[in-house]
């Protein structure tokens, strides 16, 4: 999940005003209007979970040819990115789940 900034139209107070947009993994799930609070939700679950399964399945094999290449980077690599990847994956998941859950 990640968050970024924008200059946008707000649909609520119709005002150009900063947006706090929400990313879960490339899609767009929350807009959030700083001028007059407004919250737009958009339901990415169904682009969103083909594209988390992808990106988990495809990383075995990605991390299996690193370990082939070099092991001894990896190793060293290894315990960040992995305690690192699941936690950022389950904020994710969680703003998709609540954009679910709302509409
Ligand atoms: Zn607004």
């Amino acid at each position: 999940m990640s968050v970024e900034e924008s200059y946008l139209r707000c649909t609520a107070c119709d005002q150009e005003a900063e947006h706090v947009v929400v990313y879960a993994g490339r899609f767009v799930s929350q807009i959030q209007c700083t001028g007059c609070g407004a919250v737009t939700r958009l339901d990415v679950s169904e682009d969103y979970l083909p594209d988390l399964r992808q990106r988990i399945s495809s990383k075995p094999r990605r991390l299996m040819r690193r370990l082939r290449r070099d092991p001894g980077q990896l190793a060293t690599s290894l315990p960040v990115r992995t305690l690192s990847k699941p936690g950022r994956m389950a904020q994710e998941f969680r703003t998709v789940w609540r954009s679910r859950r709302d509409s």
